[in-house]
């Protein structure tokens, strides 16, 4: 695929994100919440976890809050990723996310939507943005082992 019409693929990924976030709503009443903030941007998002007694894995991740565009469809996509995973598997998550935006690792290990994000590495402005969710997530679960 030629470079336009991946970042165009990238783009519509992202929209679609943007415009129907995936497990966003209000987060009341989950047993573990954490804020995040990214003050370069102004990205403000709570994100919320609900786990699973017998098998400890994240059996709800919602978010809700304001950001740009790329910090909640990261966020979006984040909390897909993240749903049904045990703790040890999330943050190898989050760590390869940031090996990946940081180029430490080629696009092509971003799996599913994830890729959708590696746009923003021609950004470096915007890549704490797209980590926001991804950092809150990893400050929850070590304050909050599921
Ligand atoms: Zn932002």
């Amino acid at each position: 695929m030629s470079h336009s019409a991946l970042d165009s693929m990238y783009r519509e990924i992202l929209m679609e994100h943007q415009k129907a976030p995936r497990n966003f709503g209000p987060t009341d009443g989950m047993p573990i919440q954490q804020e995040g903030f990214n003050p370069l941007c102004g990205d403000r998002i709570t994100l919320g976890i609900q786990c699973s007694d017998d098998d400890h894995k994240l059996s709800e991740v919602r978010f809700h809050g304001e950001g740009c565009s790329i910090c909640m469809a990261s966020a979006s996509i984040l909390t897909e990723l993240a749903t049904g995973l045990d703790r040890t598997a999330v943050l190898a998550e989050i760590e390869k996310f940031r090996d990946l935006l940081a180029s430490k690792r080629p696009a092509e290990d971003a799996e599913g939507d994830v890729e959708a994000l590696m746009g923003v590495r021609q950004f470096p402005v915007r890549i704490k943005c797209a980590l926001l969710a991804w950092t809150t997530l990893k400050d929850a679960l070590e304050k909050h082992p599921c």
